[in-house]
């Protein structure tokens, strides 16, 4: 016998968030949708979700409700605005922020839950779209393990691994850590790129020495791929690497440290996108360092 499936309100249907909510309503949970631009939700509305036309209507009935924003400013509009989610989350409900955000936003965002009486977990994700479609995303998640428990069925319906790093800050913290590493690998490899193709090496032979070497991180191999057959398509968007890499470094400071390749790679995100490259997939680093860069 199937188990019912509690209510869950997924807010924010980009390349992430319309996958996850995908993977919810396939595994029975019943599913409110709030989208900023409505059109979004077409596909889950024809699946079934209920689409809400703000986060608080969302979040109404909702035993589980999980955002999935493009920053912190996505995140507090969505959460406290007008209309706001927090206003609308019912008594008992868990609040679920997936976005990678800012670990000062995060304590600011579960200080207001707990005025309330709700509790928030903080699990951003690492995996891409892919990762996302195919329900195989790893949750980095922060808060109560008594509410991750409660979260653990809906989480593992979107998901290969949940892992539990610490109190409410700590999900958000180590995905910060994870993608300050993640822009250094691919800036590196945008800068390895450039000389190869200005200095006349042969690039697929120089390319393949790299990845089959000790550069060759699953970073490294993925984005060498989108770099050399040139497809921007957006799995993450440049943009967003960028803002990661700006809250891994306002997470350092928090912390007395400066991160100084984070501030490089950083350097090479915001150059490609003054170059137009910021809603591409983030292999567009490179593109400012080619002898006949796109426009
Ligand atoms: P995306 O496709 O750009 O989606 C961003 C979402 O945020 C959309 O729903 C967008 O609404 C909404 N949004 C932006 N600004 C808003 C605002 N001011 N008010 C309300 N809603 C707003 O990005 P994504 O790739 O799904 O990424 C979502 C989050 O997951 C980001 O924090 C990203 O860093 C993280 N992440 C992404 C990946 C990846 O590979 N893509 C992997 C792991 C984690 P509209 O549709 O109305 O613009």
């Amino acid at each position: 016998m199937k188990t019912e499936r509690p209510p869950v309100a997924v807010l924010g249907l980009g390349i992430m968030g319309a996958s996850m909510a995908a993977r919810l309503a396939a595994a029975g949970f019943p599913l409110a949708v709030y989208n900023r631009n409505p059109a979004k939700a077409d596909a889950l509305k024809a699946a079934g979700a209920r689409v809400a036309s703000t986060p608080a209507e969302a979040a109404a009935g909702a035993r589980f409700i999980l955002s999935m924003l493009a920053d912190d400013a996505a995140s507090r509009a969505v959460w406290l605005g007008e209309h706001g989610a927090l206003q609308g989350a019912g008594p008992g409900a868990v609040l679920i922020e997936s976005s990678t955000i800012s670990v000062d936003w995060i304590r600011e965002l579960a200080a207001a839950a707990q005025a309330k009486g709700l509790e928030l977990l903080d699990a951003p994700v690492t995996g891409s779209k892919a990762a996302a479609a195919a329900g195989e995303l790893s949750f980095l998640v922060g808060g109560s393990a008594a509410a991750l428990e409660r979260a653990r069925p809906m989480l593992a319906a979107m998901s290969k691994s949940i892992a539990h790093l610490g109190p409410a800050g700590s999900g958000s913290r180590m995905k910060l850590i994870n993608n300050f590493l993640c822009g250094v690998h691919a800036a590196s490899l945008a800068e390895a790129v450039g000389l190869i193709e200005k200095s006349g090496l042969d690039r697929a032979k120089a390319v393949e020495v790299l990845c089959q070497g000790a550069p060759g991180s699953p970073m490294v191999k993925t984005m060498a791929q989108r770099m050399t057959s040139r497809d921007y398509t957006p799995n993450f968007l440049l943009k967003l690497m960028a803002k990661d890499l700006r809250y891994a470094q306002r997470e350092a400071a928090n912390h007395k440290l400066n991160l100084k390749t984070a501030a490089a790679a950083l350097g090479l995100f915001e150059q490609a996108q003054d170059a137009g490259h910021g809603a591409r997939d983030m292999a567009a680093v490179v593109e400012p360092f080619r002898p006949d860069p796109v426009k």
